[in-house]
């Protein structure tokens, strides 16, 4: 691994969900050398713990303060810095990693990665609703400094490694390619009747709670439409969606000759997250390959509108511009919660956010300045987040 080129200094945002434990997982499967810099978590103490004292960082943050005195606790004596909040978690990011890992889940993601953009750091970037909610302000602020955005969501990884930016006028069409979910195949009426178990239960992958729900939606790919739109500069029309329950094609580029590039694997998070960790190396390690004979036949189906309906309200807040996409977002964290506290159903989620969007007005213009891209975006987010719970709330009393 001599000739390797990779970041040695690390910091885990989110280790403690699926992607933050995949990308740990990969460092000791890997074999590499790192230094942590900082871990954060939510409010799971314990694996945070845990995690600090196999992988020694300089700092554990946990974002809920109340379980300061419990992290305090179980680091004594092990010479690791305890700290909790929102704050910490920010001068986490804003620290010296060359790398950070963003994958904390939801808007929640984007002050700290908007911090790692302003410190220089590369980022791979999971949190794909910090790109959606402030994109253009994130990716700039990123070059400006000389870091760099590295996709992690499996679609615009694919496309990351089959785009070359040098001829990326002659791209016809970007195609992101989708699992289509639990309810791929279900009815809309057997969607209406959805229990948050059913909704959870992805085919594929094992995920957080949200982004779970969000698949089965389709609102994860609605989100992952307006991140491609913001990553490869491509407008709505040359985004198409296909679903493709096997998850072997991970996403797909189409040139204006004729030729169309796609990015292969099995389905695992660890070999995206590799491609960040070493781009533009390649990391080593005792990956599960694909195998083509075994994986089957690969096919193709486009999405169906009337039962995904989320899809479309997601280009729509695309094209809308200004902060429609954040405050999209904010009413599907919303709705989404809503939904696994059985408050509304199922087939309510598109319905919650589409009345938001309609009920909020998220302005024309994208051309404030970054700077104030997280307090532009935070006061859209806070405003959607009102009117989302009245609309749950409403949807509740009818
Ligand atoms: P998860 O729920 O499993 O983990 C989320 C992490 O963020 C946890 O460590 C949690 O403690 C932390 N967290 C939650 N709320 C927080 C807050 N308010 N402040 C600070 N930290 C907080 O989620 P996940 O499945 O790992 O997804 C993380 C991100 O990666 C999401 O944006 C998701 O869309 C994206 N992503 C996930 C996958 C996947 O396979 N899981 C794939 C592509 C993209
Ligand atoms: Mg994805």
């Amino acid at each position: 691994m001599g000739t390797l080129s990779l970041p040695r200094k690390v910091s885990v945002l989110g280790s403690t969900g699926s992607i933050g434990v995949s990308t740990l997982d990969l460092f000791a499967q890997a074999g590499v050398e790192v230094e942590i810099v900082g871990l954060t978590a939510g409010r799971n103490v314990a694996r945070l713990a845990e995690q600090a004292i196999r992988w020694r960082p300089k700092v554990a943050v946990i974002e809920d303060e109340t379980a300061l005195p419990e992290l305090r606790d179980r680091l004594k004596g092990t010479g690791i810095e305890a700290a909790a909040g929102a704050e910490a978690v920010r001068d986490v990011a804003a620290a010296d990693a060359q790398w950070v890992m963003s994958a904390i889940v939801g808007f929640a993601g984007l002050a700290p990665t908007l911090a790692a953009a302003k410190a220089g750091a590369v980022i791979a970037l999971a949190n794909k609703e910090s790109l959606v909610c402030a994109g253009p302000s994130l990716l700039r602020t990123a070059k400006l400094a000389g870091g760099a955005v590295v996709p992690v969501d499996s679609e615009h990884s694919a496309i990351f490694q089959v785009l070359d930016p040098a001829i990326a006028d002659s791209v016809s069409r970007l195609i992101l390619t989708s699992s289509g979910g639990p309810f791929r195949d279900a009815t809309r009426a057997q969607m209406a009747a959805a229990t948050p178990d059913q909704a959870l239960a992805h085919p594929n992958f094992s995920m957080g709670a949200k982004i779970s729900i969000d698949s089965a939606t389709m609102m994860n790919k609605g989100l992952e439409v307006i991140e491609a739109a913001y990553l490869f500069s491509m407008p709505p029309e040359r985004i198409e969606v296909l679903v493709h329950p096997q998850q072997i094609i991970h996403s797909l580029v189409e040139y204006a000759d004729g030729s169309t590039l796609a990015q292969l694997g099995p389905p695992d998070m660890r070999p995206p997250i590799a491609c960040a960790f070493a781009w533009p190396d390649r990391l080593p390690w005792p990956a599960p390959k694909l195998d083509l004979v075994t994986a089957g036949p690969l096919t193709f189906q486009h999405p169906d509108p009337d039962k995904f309906p989320a899809l479309a309200i997601a280009k729509q807040a695309l094209a809308a511009g200004g902060q429609a996409p954040a405050v999209m977002n904010a009413a599907n964290e919303r709705a989404v919660a809503a939904f696994l506290d059985r408050r509304i159903a199922f087939l309510d989620i598109p319905n919650v956010v589409a009345e938001t969007l309609e009920r909020v007005d998220s302005g024309s213009t994208r051309s404030w300045r970054d700077d104030d891209a997280v307090e532009r975006a935070r006061g859209a987010d806070a405003e959607a987040r009102r009117v989302a719970d009245d609309v749950v709330a409403g949807v509740f009393a009818a």
